[in-house]
């Protein structure tokens, strides 16, 4: 018996592309075939966008997998191709960076000024003796410094670990500690919510525990008061006072660029290796196709923070390569207001706007008198990333922010995939809300059972990938075994087709009559009610496909019937009346409209009414917490967690029945 996703829910809204973007798009139907019928060569084609100092020998060298060389024997640099090469190209006065403070200062970075500062920097890193191959820490706010370090390292070489600026001095110090990191580069503090939030006495508490780090490099944001130890160094003494003349030297295809923990949604993070020509030929493919990206006339604004891969690949090396107009943003959607975001569309006549799911679920309980306030015009392609998003969350996004004009492109893909691998194309797909439609040009995604067999149209199981793309990861940080082990091993050699390797990644997906991919959550939630394996992704949209649900997060709980019962946390919309009676009738009505809407086996045997979920600092629902809730157990792994008072508040309610 092979273990399958039972299908749930169905979905007959669709939406053609516009035509005239469908007309103008810079990647038409053709790529597709195009990839099929030679994907290798489709890739080299792709690597031709890039500037090389030394052709690649051969496009992919595959003679041990899972370790794949890309691009071998060729040789470029990173920063030149995101920097200098447009500056060359007589765009150095093109903007690269409009980027917004929180308390509402600005700054307008030019290409031109961007080498300057990149170069600056590269000089500095090498006076304070950070050779290629180095590791170098990298813990700051949603400041262009952030983007101008990352260059940098990348620049001369240097692999940067970013670690998130919201993490605790034990989560830095790990991580300082797996890569052997030599350098910080931090800034005194940042702005949040109104106000300067610090970083530097987490660095402080971090580098006392870290031996191997030799230097902290602070740039000055907010002024506020700082301790000082000897291995400090102003930035704005260092950097700014540097040479602006920096020659940058090509690498290996194959030299590592960065480490980048994942989000921790399901365990311990990991670190995440990935390598130069390969990526950068992914993430700037990826970023003009999926974006429809036209350099010369489009605002670019994507979201993430410089800490997750999101901003990795589409802040810095995407949008850049691409010689990108991008809008940066340091602080929260909700400083001063609620309407931060569609006043930067306004100000900026945005046009391609990439955020994730929990912020639109946010957006949805706030209101939609908020962004109806605002000119949304300039939009025309609208992104979204890091979770399944529901239905109904899409829908709102496209009436409310798109005005249902703009096509919404639903990006699946990890820190583990370096870059987009399934999404629809805008000038081309009719794309179905909460669908992430087909995988990209060149990448071939499956959906199979537990025998790695391709399940039929209509069918669910595990999502994988059974071709190594270039941005592929190439192992996890200084650890081969746990590589093996979490991507390679449940579909190991010899599974499927003879010698194929097949990459796990860990999601669960379903096939809808038509084809078109949907993600149904992580495969270590999906639940067993009664012997029907059922996703909390399609019993959470089906909860906020009603009127009065703003997010939800369901579990499997252990039950003595029925194996495992489902359990639902519910944010009623802001405007619900949840008190007493009401509350009591909103639940009963809740788990009869999941009977009805996807059958009576989905029924939750129990639901919450909360005011907030456990979430990453990512913004991702951590849902192996709210199960240890459901099952009574203490909490595991809480270090990603973003507000631990959350889960308090949860307990709590759960054992008093509210
Ligand atoms: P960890 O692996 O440590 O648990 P994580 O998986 O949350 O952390 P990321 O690499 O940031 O870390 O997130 C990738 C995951 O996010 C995917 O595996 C998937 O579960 C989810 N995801 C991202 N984009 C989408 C999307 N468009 N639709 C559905 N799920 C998505
Ligand atoms: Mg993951």
């Amino acid at each position: 018996m092979s273990e399958t996703l039972a299908n749930l829910s169905s979905e007959s809204r669709q939406f053609p592309p516009p035509e005239e973007l469908a007309a103008a798009a810079n990647v038409k139907a053709g790529a597709y075939e195009e990839a099929a019928a030679d994907r290798l060569a489709f890739w080299a084609t792709q690597a031709d966008r890039l500037t090389w100092a030394k052709k690649w020998d051969q496009v992919l060298d595959w003679s041990n997998p899972p370790f794949a060389k890309w691009f071998v024997g060729g040789e470029l640099n990173i920063a030149y191709n995101c920097v200098d090469r447009h500056v060359e190209a007589g765009r150095g006065d093109k903007v690269a960076i409009h980027w917004e403070g929180e308390p509402g200062d600005t700054r307008t970075i030019t290409y031109a000024e961007l080498l300057k500062l990149v170069s600056q920097a590269a000089n500095t890193l090498t006076e304070l003796g950070i050779a290629a191959g180095d590791r170098v820490a990298i813990y700051m706010p949603m400041i262009p410094e952030a983007a101008v370090a990352m260059l940098a390292c990348a620049r001369i070489g240097a692999t940067h670990s970013v670690v998130f600026g919201g993490f605790s001095v034990d989560a830095l110090s790990t991580r300082i500690k797996d890569a052997d990191a030599k350098l910080v580069i931090t800034a005194d503090g940042g702005y949040r919510r109104g106000k300067p939030s610090a970083l530097k006495p987490t660095v402080d508490e971090a580098v006392a525990k870290s031996p191997s780090i030799e230097n902290v490099l602070v740039v000055r944001r907010t002024g506020q008061d700082v301790e000082w130890t000897d291995k400090d160094k102003w930035w704005h003494e260092t950097v700014e006072q540097a040479s602006p003349e920096h020659q940058a030297q090509p690498f290996d295809a194959e030299h590592p660029l960065f480490i980048l923990y994942t989000s921790g949604t399901t365990g311990k993070p990991k670190g995440i290796l990935h390598t130069t020509g390969g990526y950068l030929t992914q993430v700037s493919y990826t970023h003009n196709a999926v974006f429809d990206l036209k350099p010369e006339t489009d605002v670019y604004w994507c979201t993430a923070d410089i800490g997750w891969v999101t901003g990795h690949s589409y802040i810095v090396y995407g949008p850049l390569s691409n010689g990108a107009t991008q809008v940066m943003y340091e602080g929260t959607p909700d400083t001063p207001g609620r309407d931060r975001f569609w006043q930067i569309v306004d100000k900026y006549k945005v046009s391609i706007l990439y955020t994730a799911p929990t912020l639109i679920r946010t957006m949805m309980k706030w209101g939609d008198d908020i962004p109806a306030g605002y000119d949304l015009s300039s939009l025309r392609v609208l992104g979204s990333v890091g979770e399944p998003i529901n239905p109904e969350a899409w829908m709102w996004y496209r009436e409310n922010i798109g005005r249902n004009r703009t096509p919404i492109v639903d990006t699946w893909w990890q820190t583990e995939t370096g870059g987009v691998m399934i999404s629809p194309l805008p000038g081309v797909t009719a794309t179905k809300p909460g669908s992430a439609m087909t995988p990209l040009p060149g990448i071939t995604a499956d959906v199979v059972d537990d025998q790695a067999e391709s399940v039929p149209n209509g069918g669910g199981g595990f999502l994988v990938l059974r071709d190594p793309w270039p941005s592929m990861l190439r192992t996890i940080w200084g650890d081969d075994k746990r590589f093996l082990d979490t991507y390679w091993s449940r579909f190991g050699a010899g599974a499927g087709s003879g010698d194929e390797w097949i990459y796990f990644a860990g999601d669960g997906a379903k096939k809808d009559e038509d084809g078109a991919l949907w993600l149904l959550g992580r495969v270590d939630d999906v639940m067993l009610v009664s012997g029907h394996n059922i996703s909390t992704t399609e019993v959470e949209s089906a909860l906020v496909s009603h009127p009065s649900v703003a997010e939800a997060a369901v579990v499997g709980a252990t039950d003595p019937t029925t194996g495992q019962a489902i359990v639902a946390f519910v944010i009623p919309r802001g405007s619900v009346d949840t008190e007493g009676d009401a509350g009591d009738q909103l639940n009963v009505e809740l788990r009869n409209h999941v009977s009805k809407t996807l059958g009576p086996i989905a029924k939750p045997r129990q639901i919450m009414l909360v005011p907030e979920l456990p979430k990453t600092r990512s913004g991702k629902i951590m849902r192996r917490l709210l199960k240890d809730v459901a099952e009574n157990r203490s909490l595991g792994d809480v270090t990603t967690l973003q507000d631990s008072a959350v889960m308090e508040l949860i307990s709590k309610g759960m054992q008093t029945g509210k």
